[in-house]
């Protein structure tokens, strides 16, 4: 028991009965919407969850899975009686679905998202947002390399970031009420511009999986070294990259058409700070590449210390007795 409520002659706090939200709808069923039915339906945060996807196997496989309880073809049917409303799908298609459900959001409905990208989310869906609907744009810091229904789990947020960018003027309550959502899907919430977003997560996120795009495109290209050689002996630090390159080629696409300007200046920075260090390597500057390399080092210790990820070594792979079979 809390100190203040052990205090003797002091009014309790009645937690609120019943779940945040009667009907949820979620617009698309992949890892991020699945994980966040996972982790609602743990915290009990919906009287009930529905959900919309284009294809017929996905509805049916999150019915089987129990993600959702009805699904719809239809997004337009999906949201009818939803108080909460979360766009799932990749960040290209927010702005049409957007069009098609507007004239059916019910007034007091929270509107969001969880799109990689927000300026892009806030001009495309913004407009067809009806007065009295709650426009609350969303990004979950937390994902994987897997897509689809089945790829959802309900630890996925726990103790990962959640960034809201609530347009100027928008109605605190709500802001309040969502971001108490997120948190008890187990993230922690911040909430920034959506401009500044995109700047954000144009380095630590989007030039990130670009670069691991091209370089495991590039060894594939490779004419001396075969392919063979280069899934044997990835282990030296390109087998990392392939995991991040694995991710969705759809949601990528969105994101690089989507967050064009900040992409371009953080690869520009990118660029300049390579033929820095290609320059070092030319001129055998062992200092300038000790430097670099040990500044480099401290960000690592950084992101553990937060407890973004674990200190174990090799990206906390099991080792030992568990290790894979050779
Ligand atoms: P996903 O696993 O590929 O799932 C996408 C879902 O959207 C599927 O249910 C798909 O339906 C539906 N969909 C796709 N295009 C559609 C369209 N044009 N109209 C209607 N529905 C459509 O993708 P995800 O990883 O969950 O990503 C969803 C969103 O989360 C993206 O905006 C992404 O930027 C963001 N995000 C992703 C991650 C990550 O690591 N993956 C992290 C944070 C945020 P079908 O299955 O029937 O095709």
């Amino acid at each position: 028991m809390s100190k203040s409520r052990s205090k003797i002659g002091q009014k309790k706090t009645v937690a609120p009965v019943g779940p945040m939200f009667k009907r949820i709808a979620l617009i698309g069923i992949g890892l991020i919407g699945s994980s966040i039915s996972h982790a609602a339906r743990r915290a009990g945060l919906a009287g009930e969850i529905v959900g919309a996807a284009k294809t017929e196997a996905t509805r049916a496989t999150a019915i089987k899975l129990g993600l959702i309880a009805k699904g719809y073809a239809d997004a337009r049917e999906a949201v009818r009686g939803a108080d909460l409303v979360i766009l799932c799908v990749p960040v290209g298609a927010c702005g049409k679905i957007a069009a098609e459900i507007g004239p059916h959001l019910e007034p007091g409905t929270i509107l969001t998202d969880v799109g990689s990208v927000k300026g892009a989310i806030v001009r495309d869906v913004g407009p067809h947002v009806p007065a009295g609907v709650h426009f609350i744009p969303g990004h979950p810091i937390a994902g994987t390399e897997h897509s689809g229904p089945e790829a959802g789990f309900a630890e996925l947020y726990d103790n990962r970031w959640c960034i809201l960018t609530p347009l100027p003027g928008a109605d605190a309550v709500h802001v309040t009420r969502l971001r108490t959502f997120w948190e008890k899907l187990g993230s922690n919430v911040e909430i920034m511009d959506a401009d500044h977003h995109d700047l954000v997560l144009g380095i630590t996120s989007h030039v990130p999986h670009l670069i691991a795009f091209n370089i495991v495109n590039t060894a594939a290209h490779l004419e001396r070294v075969t392919d063979s050689e280069v899934i044997k002996f990835s282990a030296g630090g390109f087998r990392d990259f392939t995991r991040i390159a694995a991710s969705d080629p759809t949601m990528w696409r969105d994101v690089f058409l989507n967050n064009r300007e900040a992409v371009l200046e953080m690869l520009g920075r990118f660029t300049e700070d390579l033929i820095h260090l290609q320059r070092a390597i030319r001129y055998g500057d062992g200092d300038t590449l000790f430097d670099l390399f040990t500044e480099a080092r401290s960000i690592r210790r950084g992101i553990i210390k937060a407890g973004q990820d674990t200190a174990a070594p090799d990206f906390g792979r099991p080792h030992g007795a568990q290790t894979e079979k050779k």
